[in-house]
This record gives structure tokens, C-alpha cells and sequence, in this order.
């Protein structure tokens, strides 16, 4: 893999339990051009180079024994989408690993893109996490990919918007 082919992380946590269900590797990608108002998140919006890591060197460096699934937030995780694409795979193919993505794209956007379409399918929940969004309807929009609707109690689905 050339290093046109990395990923570029912002930051990682090994070990989280606030987002998502279970024990879960976040990891939050560097680069971010969609500039909602009042972003957490500013720091991960330049489009520089911060970490840079194949999906195998990943898991390799942070994934812990007992991690029940990943989580990828940003900036914009779509912004590398053939990266996502490899580690999303890599992760349910060869790890057994949950997913789930916070995007700041609609669903309907990305399923129309050949690349992006692609790789829905190795995501378990989408949520779509655009702060402008979540001000106007004070909750994030949540889409389930799979049949792993158990991946979410129904008190966690009771708050979210199902779309
Ligand atoms: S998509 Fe996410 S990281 Fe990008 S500006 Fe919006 S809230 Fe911030």
C-alpha cells in the first residue's frame, strides 16, 4: 500500500464505551471540508497529513483482545473513502468487528457514489451527525445497515431518529 493509500488519522481511542455499544476502537479520521456551524470538532478539518497508517498497521498498533466492534468518526470519514473502505472490510471480513460511522453526508448521498455505495454495506450503523442537522432537529439521525439492530438497546433507539 502507497502512502497516497493511508489513511490519515487525526487521533484514536483504544478503548471507549460512550460511542457505541460495547467495548469499541474509535477512530477519528484527519480532514473535514463541510464546515457546519458549532463543529466539536474543528481540529480535523485541515487536510493535512497528522497520522498516517495502513488499516492493517491500525488494528496492528491499537486494537486491544477483547474490542466487540469500531467506530469511525472525523471529520469526515468519507473524505477517504477508499481508505474506509479497506479498513471497514478488513475489519468485518477478517475481525468479526461491529461498525459504525458517524458521516455528515446523507445516506442518499453516499449510496450514489460508486465508491461510498460500496462501502455501506460494511457499515452496521450509520449516524448521520452533521451538527446544522442536529440543531434543527436536536437529535442525530440514525440509519441500521444490517440485521444487527441488537447492536443498539431500545432505550439508545428511543432517543435517535430512525431514518
Ligand atoms: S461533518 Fe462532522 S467534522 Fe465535518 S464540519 Fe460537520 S460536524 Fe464537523
Amino acid at each position: 500500500m502507497g502512502r497516497d493509500n493511508l489513511l490519515n488519522i487525526h487521533s484514536v481511542i483504544p478503548l471507549s464505551r460512550v460511542n457505541g455499544p460495547g467495548k469499541r476502537l474509535v477512530v477519528f479520521f484527519q480532514g473535514c471540508a463541510r464546515r457546519c456551524p458549532g463543529c466539536f470538532n474543528p481540529a480535523t478539518h485541515p487536510f493535512k497529513p497528522v497520522h498516517l497508517y495502513s488499516p492493517q498497521g491500525l488494528y496492528k498498533e491499537f486494537l486491544l483482545p477483547d474490542i466487540e466492534g469500531i467506530t469511525v468518526s472525523g471529520g469526515e470519514p468519507f473524505s477517504q473513502t477508499g481508505g474506509l473502505l479497506h479498513l471497514l472490510r478488513l475489519c468485518k471480513e477478517s475481525l468479526g468487528l461491529t461498525t459504525v460511522v458517524y458521516t455528515g453526508f446523507l445516506y442518499e448521498e453516499l449510496k450514489k457514489g460508486s465508491l461510498s455505495g460500496s462501502t455501506l454495506k460494511y457499515i452496521d450503523v450509520l449516524i448521520i451527525a452533521s451538527i446544522s442537522r442536529m440543531i434543527l432537529s436536536c437529535r442525530q439521525r440514525l440509519r441500521l445497515l444490517s440485521g444487527k439492530t441488537g447492536l443498539l438497546k431500545k432505550q439508545d433507539l428511543a432517543k435517535q431518529t430512525l431514518i
